[in-house]
C-alpha cells in the first residue's frame, strides 16, 4: 500500500530513541496502525509524512501479518503504549525531560504522574491536547521552555502525525501516541496479557469501547488488500 515499515524490534527502536536523545539530534516516530497505513493509500500526504518519519513501527498485528504475507516474516508488534513503556526505564537512567501532550485535561498530568512515580528519573511537563489555533502558540512556547528530549504526542492519529511534522524541532525525540496517556493514566485497561499474547487485543478493545466499531471496519478491508496484493505478487 505504499508504506515502508521499519523491521526493527521494540528494543533496537528504544535503542535508536536512546541515541538520538543523546546524540541530540532529532527523529520523529510513526507507529504505523492498520487503519493509517490504509487511509494513507488514498491520501497522499498522510503517505509522505509516515514514509518520511526516521523510524516507522508495526503498530499492531494486522502489520505484522501483513508484513509476512508480503514476505518479510518475523516482525515485532511495536505499539506506541508498549514502545514509550519499554522507553521509561531508559529515560528514568539517562534523567530525559519527557513532555506528555494529549488527551482530555488533567489526563496527560495523571499519565505523567504515574509514569515519574516508578521511574523518578524523568522530569516531565505536560499539556491536554484540547486546544484552539489562538492558543496553540502558548502550547508551542511551553514545549519550547521546558526543552524535552521526549515529545509525546497523543493527539490521535493522523492528526498527531500532522501536528508533529507541522511544529519540527521542539524536542530530540518526537513521537505520536495515540490513546496511550488514557492508558498510562489507568483509565483505559489494557487487555490481560493472555489476550494480547493471542494477538486479539483489537477484538478485546472492540467489545470495551464499542463505539469503535466504524474505525475497525477498516481492518477487514486492510486484510483483502493484503490477501490481493500477495495473490497478484505470486502471480
Ligand atoms: N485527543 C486530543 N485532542 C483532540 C482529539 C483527541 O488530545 O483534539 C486525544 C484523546 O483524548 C485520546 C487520543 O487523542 O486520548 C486519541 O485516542 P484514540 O485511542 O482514539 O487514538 P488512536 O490511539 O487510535 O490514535
Amino acid at each position: 500500500m505504499g508504506i515502508t515499515v521499519d523491521t526493527y524490534s521494540m528494543q533496537e527502536t528504544v535503542e535508536h530513541i536512546r541515541q538520538a536523545v543523546e546524540g541530540q539530534f532529532q527523529i520523529r516516530v510513526v507507529t504505523a496502525n492498520p487503519e493509517m497505513i490504509y487511509a494513507s493509500e488514498r491520501n497522499k500526504r498522510l503517505n509522505r509524512l509516515i514514509n518520511s518519519a526516521d523510524i516507522v513501527t508495526a503498530d499492531g498485528i494486522g502489520v505484522v501479518w501483513a508484513a509476512k504475507r508480503l514476505g518479510t516474516p518475523g516482525l515485532e508488534r511495536v505499539t506506541g503504549i508498549d514502545l514509550v513503556q519499554a522507553m521509561f526505564p531508559i529515560a528514568h537512567v539517562g534523567q530525559w525531560r519527557i513532555f506528555f501532550l494529549g488527551g482530555k485535561p488533567g489526563v496527560a498530568e495523571q499519565a505523567a504522574n504515574r509514569v515519574a512515580l516508578k521511574n523518578p528519573g524523568i522530569t516531565w511537563e505536560a499539556m491536554n491536547g484540547y486546544f484552539s489555533a489562538e492558543e496553540e502558540p502558548g502550547v508551542l512556547d511551553k514545549i519550547r521552555h521546558f526543552q524535552p528530549d521526549v515529545l509525546l504526542v497523543g493527539l490521535g492519529a493522523p492528526h498527531q502525525e500532522y501536528w508533529i511534522t507541522k511544529h519540527p524541532g521542539l524536542a530530540s525525540v518526537s513521537i505520536g501516541v495515540g490513546g496511550s496517556f488514557d492508558a498510562l493514566a489507568g483509565l483505559v485497561v489494557r487487555a490481560p496479557k493472555r489476550v494480547q499474547e493471542l494477538h486479539v487485543e483489537w477484538l478485546y478493545r472492540l467489545w470495551k469501547e464499542p463505539w469503535r466499531w466504524k474505525r475497525q471496519t477498516v481492518l477487514p478491508r486492510f486484510v483483502l488488500k493484503i490477501f490481493w496484493q500477495s495473490f497478484r505478487s505470486r502471480r
